[in-house]
């Protein structure tokens, strides 16, 4: 497997640049922020909480969205790997997601961060929220919080990536077919970095 956590402050490109990676890769994309408006559709008590924190741009607990990203896993155990889109946004979010990858034998390959500054995060977001119908999206003083919720709590996650040697920075603001090619050029060196056992290898482990 091949999993890559794609990083960035809310209106980064994150959702946008995941799109594109699903197609080349095959992957499977994660999104949290996409699981938790699934439940509030669906009208579940657990999207009913967590609407509530949407809407005021804070953080839903840790144990609904790695609950959330676990049962996720369990689902597609096939896959040939995993775009990470909005999760993990907390250091213990990200150790959960280290210990569920590792029971199934798999691991983070690397983090991308796509940087954007703040008035630029504002002005996508409010222009997203004018046809996106999301709440959160229609309010300024609410994407400012998102963005300082993002600087004070998430931000400190590429640390833990960056200890691991896996933190990649990218500039977020450009044509969004280059910056693709750029998150591409890093993940195929990591790719031939860590190729994937071949199968017979995998079978001999098997057998
Ligand atoms: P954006 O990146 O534009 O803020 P998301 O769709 O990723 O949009 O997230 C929307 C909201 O969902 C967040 O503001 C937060 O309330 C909640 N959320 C999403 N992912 C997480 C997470 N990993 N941990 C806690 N809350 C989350």
């Amino acid at each position: 497997m091949h999993n890559i956590v794609l990083f960035g402050p809310p209106g980064a490109g994150k959702g946008t640049q995941s799109q594109k990676l699903i197609a080349k890769y095959n992957l499977v994309h994660l999104s949290t922020g996409d699981l938790l408006r699934a439940q509030i559709a669906e009208g579940t008590e657990l999207g009913l909480q967590a609407k509530k924190l949407m809407d005021e741009g804070l953080l839903v607990p840790d144990e609904v969205v790695i609950g959330m990203i676990g049962n996720a896993l369990q689902r597609n155990t096939q896959a040939a790997g995993f775009i990470f889109d909005g999760f993990p946004r907390t250091v213990a979010q990200a150790e959960s997601l280290d210990q569920l990858l590792a029971q199934h034998g798999t691991g983070v390959a690397c983090m991308i961060a796509l940087e954007v500054g703040e008035e630029e995060l504002v002005t996508r977001l409010l222009e997203r929220g004018k046809t996106s119908g999301r709440p959160d999206d229609q309010d300024e003083t609410k994407i400012r919080r998102r963005v300082t919720v993002y600087n004070t709590e998430t931000a400190q996650v590429a640390g833990y990536y960056a200890a691991q040697h896996k933190f990649h920075a990218l500039n977020g603001i450009g044509e969004i077919d280059d910056i693709f090619q750029q998150i591409c050029t890093l993940i195929d060196q990591h790719k031939a970095a860590q190729p994937e056992a071949p199968a017979e290898a995998t079978q001999e482990v098997k057998a």
